[in-house]
């Protein structure tokens, strides 16, 4: 028994960690359900450092030092428990059982309680940085017990991402805290591209620019605020010439988004959290609208109505989009992280927001410049009721506050879709609302469902006897 780590699940993701770690110097004990991938991972990297190859779930374990430490990187979801269930058998209390793929924070929090019940650490493990990330530093959000992190916190940090010598890993919290978070990432994620889409379409379609003048403009936008890894690749995607038609890339792939499934997943607990994540559920049903080919086809001849001119001042009008773009942003992190405070609120997990922005900064799909900004607001105020009223955000979206309704208006006149753009919108004009129209609805729902209203100039419940003489009763 000489590997300090092992890695079950060798497909892109697992074997690039196992890579990680190997460069960093660990001894890893490699396993796979079949030995294709442990073999084919051997031949082409096994000069990078000290691997052993296992080929049963016995040998893998019999191959670790204790306390042992498996990293399950398989399929999410039944494949998941199956590992888990042959692990935990093979394995002894005290050992560290992480789960390193992107699993459902509530089958975690299932899984974390059945391995404590038999003396095992379970340690749910969001990794974000793509195939790239696993090999050369992910941002690792591991959650579990506090004292399996002292054991294997320094080499997850080795092995994550580091940004001004600060690495991006560390504890989140009990049990599926760090799945959580990770699914809240991936929610901001979605978010994050479809504002950057619409702003694309609005080059494409208001200003009528091709593919190479918008890549020319993202590749600008990422020397600025906007500089993030997202904004980044979406000039190099731009700037894909096809080999087959000498066509810009993204003018040939068809215009269909899929998902996976974590941006559902981040609506669904918002809707259970009551969490208006408005930004990040546009963009999980932008993706449903363009993948609904059967009525997108029936709907192509509906009638636009009289649309608006085409804005004549470009430059201007690009500055316009780069401000909506910003500010869109920020309510959509805004609204990540609402959900994350409501998520330890439920599960008692203590969350620390500055600390998941100072670990989002590097390795991870939503690395971006402003999480700096983001870390220092919590500094700052670790009980900011909302990002948006941190001083430093609050000025960005007054600046950008007229040119983000101006392209709203401007893309609803020209009938070019901003779902993102304008429901972020929305949500910022109803945060600062001085009255909603929510005192109706309390007054319909006191009418047909006697569900009592409160009055502003007065304490308790009331309700009107509205079938009666409508006079008001204390409820
Ligand atoms: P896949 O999700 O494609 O999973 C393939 C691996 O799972 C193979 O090693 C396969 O073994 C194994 N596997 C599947 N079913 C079983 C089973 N019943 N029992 C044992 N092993 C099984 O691989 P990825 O590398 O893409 O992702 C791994 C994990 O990381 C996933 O949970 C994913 O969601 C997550 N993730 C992926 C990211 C990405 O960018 N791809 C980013 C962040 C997280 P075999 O070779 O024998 O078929």
């Amino acid at each position: 028994a000489r590997a300090q780590i092992g890695v079950t699940g060798l497909a892109v993701m697992g074997s690039n960690i196992a890579r990680n770690f190997a460069r960093h110097g660990y001894t890893v004990a490699l396993h796979n359900r079949s030995i294709g991938k442990t073999d084919a991972l051997l031949e082409a990297h096994g000069g990078e450092g000290d691997f052993v190859r296992t080929e049963t779930v016995e040998e893998f374990v019999a191959a670790l030092e204790k306390p042992r430490r498996v990293l399950i990187m398989v399929k999410a979801g039944d494949a998941t428990d199956a590992v888990i269930e042959e692990l935990a058998d093979a394995m002894e209390p005290g050992d560290i059982i992480i789960d390193g793929g992107n699993a459902l924070y509530t089958d975690t929090i299932r899984r974390e309680a059945a391995m404590a019940a038999r003396g095992l650490n379970f340690v749910g493990a969001g990794i974000s940085g793509g195939e790239e990330g696993a090999l050369n530093g992910p941002a690792i959000m591991p959650g579990g017990p506090k004292e399996s992190y002292e054991s294997l916190g320094p080499m997850l940090e080795s092995i994550a991402a580091q940004v001004d010598g600060t690495p991006c890993c560390t504890h989140i919290g009990p049990d599926g805290s760090g799945h959580f978070v990770k699914m809240v990432h991936n929610g901001i994620e979605y978010a994050d591209m479809q504002l950057i889409g619409e702003a694309y379409n609005l080059f494409r379609d208001a200003l009528g620019f091709d593919a190479k003048q918008i890549a020319d403009v993202f590749t600008q936008w990422n020397t600025g605020e906007l500089e993030s890894y997202l904004v980044e690749i979406t000039a190099e995607v731009l700037n894909q010439v096809d080999a087959k038609t000498g066509k810009p890339l993204v003018d040939v792939i068809v215009d269909a988004a899929e998902q996976k499934g974590t941006g559902r997943w981040t609506v669904k607990s918002a809707l259970d959290l009551g969490i208006p994540v408005t930004g990040i559920a546009e963009a999980v049903f932008a993706r449903a609208l363009s993948g609904s080919r059967t009525q997108r086809a029936a709907a192509k001849g509906l009638a636009s109505g009289v649309l608006g001119e085409k804005p004549t001042d470009v430059a201007e009008f690009t500055e316009a989009i780069r401000q909506a773009l910003y500010a869109s942003k920020i309510v959509a992190y805004a609204q990540g992280f609402d959900q994350i405070a409501a998520g330890s609120a439920e599960y008692n997990w203590d969350l620390h927001p500055g600390d998941l922005a100072t670990i989002w900064r590097g390795g991870c799909i939503i690395r971006a410049r402003f999480l700096n900004r983001i870390k220092e607001a919590y500094e700052a105020d670790p009980a900011l009721p909302s990002l948006i009223l941190a001083p430093y955000f609050r000025e960005a979206i007054e600046k950008a506050i007229d040119s983000w309704r101006r392209v709203v208006v401007v893309a609803t006149q020209l009938g070019i879709p901003v779902p993102a753009f304008a429901s972020s919108l929305s949500y910022y004009d109803g945060l600062r609302a001085e009255r909603l129209p929510a005192a109706l609805t309390q007054g319909q729902r006191d009418f047909f469902g006697a569900h009592t209203y409160e009055r502003i100039d007065a304490e308790g419940k009331y309700h009107t006897l509205w079938s009666g003489d409508r006079s008001e009763v204390p409820a």
